[in-house]
């Protein structure tokens, strides 16, 4: 095979190599300048007050969500996502409520509000950017301002992205205009990588103060409990001293990892450029097939870290499978974003998989996610798009 096309892929050039090696080579591998410029760059390109790096995303969702929830609180969530969206609102002993998705992947935000007047014990939202394409900000307000619901934006997918609302702001995703936290992730198959690492955003100085003593196993080195032992008798704080008053973690992201993170941020304008020229060019070539549909009109808001496009399988006479094997062995990779989470042998274990959620499942049976990264060329773009039609077939 020459040639094999993965549904994503990281893009590091020279300058991300020699930002690693300076790092390597500098007195500081963790906890030392680069993790506070990675995460100032963060709040630059969000429009965030507060950037928290932390070792993976969903390590990102853990400190999130118990800053954020307190037990026992329902939590209305998206069964289109990846499990640590979901799995979060468990790490903080609270409850995923599974809610169907719009058309366009993303969690259905008026059945939410519904839901919300109905059953007082929600207290929040946990929504995915799903493939790029941000929540609907203008209804995020209303669940915001009107309901004081509290909301994460998972923004794994998004960054990069815009919304533009009916009052025509634009707003950023990471940059929590409407919502207490947005988390981001680094993984290599997102739009900029450090290996693994994740982040959280907020304007909340409160959410950043707890979040920032997780990451580090709870130690806390101001607002003392033992006063006894935190001073000195003329009152001075004892300099080896550090309290512990909640339970934390080691969720701590290295200095050569955000090193490759700011590199890779001066990149991401132009990576998102080259997303949106693929969407075009994928949107276009799909346009009057009888077959495939892409998931959404071309929107030049979404940052599309998928392209998800939908399959009439039946109507093509071969199974989802059929199809990702011929693709396969003709060097097109693909995947399927999402299984429904709630149909998860877990969640079904707790009750969970017997949610009303007719667009998930539909959804479910004809999605399908073809190749999209930045370091695609058009004559790569021919070729998976040839090789799409010859295996879907169209006569
Ligand atoms: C990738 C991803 C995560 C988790 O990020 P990791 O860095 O892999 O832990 C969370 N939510 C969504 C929607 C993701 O795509």
């Amino acid at each position: 095979m020459s040639n094999f096309y993965p549904y994503g892929k990281q893009s590091i050039d020279e300058k991300d190599i020699e930002a690693v090696i300076n790092t390597l080579k500098s007195d500081f591998l963790t906890t030392g300048p680069k993790v506070k410029e990675f995460e100032d760059r963060i709040c630059d390109k969000t429009g965030s007050n507060y950037c928290v790096a932390v070792c993976n995303g969903t390590a990102a969702l853990h400190i999130a969500a118990i800053s954020l929830l307190n037990k026992g609180e329902k939590v209305l969530t998206t069964p289109n996502s990846f499990l640590a969206t979901s799995n979060a609102i468990i790490y903080a002993d609270a409850v995923p409520v599974f809610v169907d998705i719009n058309e366009d992947g993303n969690i259905d935000l008026d059945e939410c509000e519904k839901r919300i007047k109905k059953d007082r014990d929600i207290k929040a939202i946990f929504g995915v950017h799903f493939s790029g394409n941000p929540l609907n900000q203008d209804k995020l307000r209303i669940l915001k301002e009107q309901y004081k619901i509290k909301i994460l934006e998972d923004c794994a997918h998004s960054l990069g992205a815009s919304f533009k609302t009916e009052e025509n702001t634009v707003v950023k995703a990471g940059s929590c205009k409407y919502s207490d936290l947005s988390i981001l992730s680094f993984h290599p198959v997102k739009h900029i990588t450090c290996g693994e690492g994740g982040a959280i955003t907020t304007n909340s100085k409160e959410l950043y103060d707890k979040m920032m003593i997780l990451r580090t196993h709870g130690m806390q080195k101001h607002d003392f409990k033992n006063e006894n032992m935190a001073f000195d008798k003329f009152g001075n704080v004892n300099p080896w001293y550090y309290e512990m008053q909640n339970i934390g973690f080691n969720y701590r992201i290295t200095d050569f990892q955000c090193a490759l993170g700011i590199s890779q941020l001066e990149k991401l304008d132009n990576f998102i450029e080259r997303r949106r020229e693929i969407a075009q060019y994928y949107g276009k070539a799909f346009e009057n097939n009888e077959y495939i549909k892409p998931l959404y009109k071309f929107d030049k808001g979404s940052a599309y870290h998928l392209y998800v496009i939908k399959i009439d399988f039946e109507r093509i006479n071969k199974t989802r499978a059929e199809v990702i094997q011929e693709l396969n062995q003709k060097g097109v990779g693909t995947q399927v974003h999402y299984i429904p989470i709630n149909k998860q042998p877990y969640y079904k274990n707790a009750g969970y998989g017997k949610e009303n959620t007719p667009v998930m499942d539909k959804y479910y049976s004809e999605c399908l996610s073809i190749p999209m990264y930045p370091a695609l060329t058009d004559n790569d773009l021919s070729f998976i798009l040839k090789t799409i039609n010859e295996v879907v077939n169209i006569k």
